[in-house]
């Protein structure tokens, strides 16, 4: 069966934990099961920094599923130091607020220098992973750059001073903890950006197609809204079954809410199952799954309630397989 799953960082990474296992495959590290799963990976998060290329959704899917995760943080290396960051901050080199762990440097510096060398970003990718193995075919949605910013009323206002500013979505997320209410997002570099062929045709021949239980905004909406992408999607003979990352009115990681908020949709699974809306009615999904107990209405789609808690792999299997049963798959 081919399984293709749209993910931002770290609530998708650690369903794809699941889809793996679903699929009989061992969650971590690669595996045989004839089935192929293709993750399309959000790219509105990377960022240059120190002449570095980051990635975070792609290495958040990486480090995790290839065993090199920090699984209490969520992101970065496993057994991190921070010796390049200290005397980062010693030169008082902008910006001070990103952490850049030792280990990751190393990833960066690779990537960085490939990419220099003209090789586009998903080759990058397939290069990394040839040493972590995720088990999973991870593509970055598009090899183009497309950047999310956050325009925000200027913290520094004065006379001269424009009454906002546009920060990239890492400054505001990272060094302001998306305190400074977003006005808007923008996606700059998304009018001109292509999908990745691979990652279109992934969509187009996949048996089924699911949305991983990521930031519906930052993570999702910027990846379903690269050119090539929704054609993709209305063309694909498969059902597109969406999981929320919503739970009981609230983001379980992360600051969701404030995204949502920002561009006027309620914090609740009915309102982001509504907001990626029914495929009958010219939407995303065939299916949307909530959390048990919370209850959702989407017109064009059908739902249900499951748990949706990712604890640990078998209950974020059992999530992959509620999306396969309600699409009409069987592994
Ligand atoms: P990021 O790019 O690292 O922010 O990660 P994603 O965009 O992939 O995922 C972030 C989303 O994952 C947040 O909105 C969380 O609500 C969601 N999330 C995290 N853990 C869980 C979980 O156990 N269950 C569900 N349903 N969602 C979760
Ligand atoms: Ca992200």
């Amino acid at each position: 069966m081919k399984v293709t799953v749209l993910v931002g960082g770290v609530g998708g990474a650690r369903f794809l934990l699941g889809v793996k296992a679903a699929l009989g495959l061992p969650a971590v590290g690669p595996g045989e099961s004839g089935h192929e799963i293709t993750a399309v990976v959000n790219v509105g998060d990377d960022i240059w920094l120190h002449g570095l290329r980051i990635c975070p959704d792609l290495d958040t899917c990486m480090y995790t599923l290839g065993g090199g995760i920090d699984s209490e943080r969520g992101w970065g290396r496993a057994g991190e130091s921070w010796a390049v960051r200290d005397e980062l901050m010693a030169y008082e080199a902008d910006p001070t607020w990103f952490g850049l762990g030792d280990r990751d440097v190393a990833t960066h510096l690779v990537r960085s220098r490939m990419l220099r060398a003209g090789y586009p970003l998903s080759q990058v990718t397939e290069a990394l992973c040839h040493r972590w193995q995720p088990g999973v075919r991870l593509l970055p949605v598009t090899d183009d750059r497309v950047e999310t910013h956050v325009v925000i009323d200027n913290p520094d206002p004065g006379p001269e001073a424009p009454p906002q500013i546009a920060v990239h979505f890492q400054e505001w997320w990272v060094r302001h903890q998306a305190k400074p209410e977003a006005q808007r997002f923008a996606s700059v570099g998304a009018e001109t950006a292509k999908v990745l062929p691979e990652a279109a045709a992934a969509i187009a021949d996949a048996d089924v197609v699911l949305v991983a239980p990521s930031n519906p905004v930052v993570s999702i909406g910027t990846l379903i809204q690269v050119p090539g992408v929704p054609q993709a999607l209305v063309g694909t003979k498969a059902k597109i079954i969406g999981l929320s990352p919503i739970v009981g009115g609230r983001p379980l990681r992360g600051m969701a809410d404030a995204c949502l908020t920002a561009i006027g949709v309620e914090t609740s699974a009915e309102a982001v199952g509504r907001h990626y809306g029914g495929r009958g009615e010219g939407g995303l999904l065939d299916g949307w799954l909530v959390h048990t107990g919370d209850t959702a209405e989407v017109p064009g789609a059908e739902t249900r309630a499951v748990p949706l808690l990712m604890t640990d792999v078998e209950a974020t299997a059992e999530m992959a397989r509620a999306a396969f049963a309600l699409a009409g798959v069987t592994p």
